[in-house]
């Protein structure tokens, strides 16, 4: 299972395919990707990556901006549905997620009385239907993921991107891990360094209750309970692969 992101100014699609590949180590069972162009495209399966990839074309898919899952199942069986990215009921939302929403059927039908309908049997999905929801009563997407993500119990680490808001992506660790990669003019993230070490050795770990938005030049972490931002240290990685 892993989570590779991609903001800058390259193909994203490629990125993410050969940072899916250098995850492969962990263990996985579906892989998937969203890139922006205008509107979200998402591509996922159940299957080994290099197969995904001629079968679906995922390396060709549009786009400057993007994240890439690979799935390995804890809730509802490996198949294309279950596979990530997972999206709200308008499309415009997607999440990827490693680990395990512990109150996820509590909220998935709390939702669902609020007339949400779901595609997938994962947990993960109640994560894009509760930001869905939030964003209803907040000024700003960041807003609406945060208090989203309040409701979450459990192990997460989350790579989130929203159609209209084009210039970000953001990230969140609690219990599962992440790290960026601060490359210049370009941001990456990842579930480990290998994914993204051949375009950058600049990295900052989150820690746990921690989440970051990140555009192509800049990247910013805040704690998850009190939305305050934390200082954070780049470090450098002096090994290659
Ligand atoms: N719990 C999620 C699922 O079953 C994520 C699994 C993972 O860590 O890849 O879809």
């Amino acid at each position: 299972c892993g989570i590779i992101g991609y903001i800058g100014d390259r193909e994203a699609a490629e990125i993410l395919v050969e940072g899916l590949k250098r995850l492969e180590y962990r263990g996985y069972d579906s892989a998937g990707i969203v890139t922006e162009q205008g509107e979200l495209f998402i591509k996922k399966g159940a299957g080994k990556i290099d197969e995904l990839k001629e079968k679906l074309r995922l390396h060709e898919m549009p786009g400057n901006r993007g994240i890439g899952h690979t799935r390995w199942a804890t809730h509802g069986i490996p198949n294309d549905i279950n596979a990530h990215p997972h999206t709200d009921c308008t499309g415009k939302i997607a999440v990827v997620h490693n680990g395990i929403i512990e109150n996820y059927l509590e909220l998935r039908s709390e939702l669902e009385k609020k007339g949400h309908t779901f595609k997938s049997d994962t947990d993960t999905e109640v994560i894009a239907h509760l930001i869905e929801e939030a964003l209803k009563d907040s000024s700003t997407f960041e807003d609406a993921l945060r208090k989203a993500l309040l409701k979450l119990r459990g192990s997460f680490a989350l790579g989130i991107m929203y159609a209209e808001d084009k210039e970000h992506l953001y990230f969140v660790r609690n219990e599962s891990p992440l790290v960026l990669g601060i490359g210049n003019g370009e941001m990456f993230a990842a579930s480990d360094i290998p994914a993204f070490l051949p375009y950058t050795n600049k990295v900052v770990f989150l820690d746990d209750g921690e989440y970051a938005v990140v555009s192509k030049d800049a990247f910013t972490v805040k704690d998850l309970g009190t939305g305050k931002e934390k200082k954070k240290e780049i470090h450098e990685i002096n090994w290659t692969l």
